[in-house]
């Protein structure tokens, strides 16, 4: 491979970098991209920029975000009296999919695991906790998964909620769910 200009050499080493990307097909890519129209090209190259400096997370309830506040918590159809927590932005986009949920979500960036040294202080449960104490909340739906440390920090938050007022229901994670 090393007979290739380095602009090649280089945009083959980045792109092996992905995951599931191997030389083989990384150099394959780069043949492609070589041959693609400039303009496909220069919009690829734009939109990985537009992704580093534009994406945050929603201020609200951490999903990923190209505003402070998120598509959703923005939306005046969804209900910010129900919030529905997961671990990460997959699940939140697997419940999305299902199309039936029609409240807001916290997500945690993470579960409980202290064999891993992930307590409390580590995830976004401070976060919630202030969420679910400002007198708005009317319901919180604990989606993390059905593993110990989605069971763990199911349990965490619902002992430290549990004199709250706020009704809490435990789903597994990507079970759809109504209303
Ligand atoms: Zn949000």
């Amino acid at each position: 491979m090393k007979h290739y200009p380095d602009p090649i050499l280089k945009l083959i080493h980045s792109l092996s970098t992905l995951p599931g990307i191997g030389k083989k097909t990384a150099e394959r890519l780069a043949m492609h991209l070589l041959h693609a129209p400039d303009r496909d090209a220069a919009e690829l190259a734009a939109n990985i920029i537009d992704l580093k400096k534009k994406i945050r997370l929603c201020s609200n309830c951490f999903a990923l975000s190209d505003h402070d506040t998120c598509r959703i918590c923005s939306d005046p159809s969804r209900d910010p009296s129900i919030i529905c927590v997961v671990e990460n932005p997959a699940d939140m986009a697997a419940i999305e999919k299902a199309n039936a949920f029609n409240g807001t979500y916290h997500i945690l960036g993470g579960v409980l695991s202290p064999i891993d040294g992930i307590g409390p202080g580590d995830i976004r449960l401070s976060e919630l906790f202030k969420r679910a104490a400002s007198g708005q909340i009317r319901e919180i739906i604990l989606a993390t998964k059905t593993n110990v440390e989605g069971e763990a920090t199911a349990a965490y938050i619902l002992d430290r909620l549990n004199t709250s007022g706020i009704r809490i229901t435990r789903i597994a994670s990507g079970i759809p769910m109504g209303g």
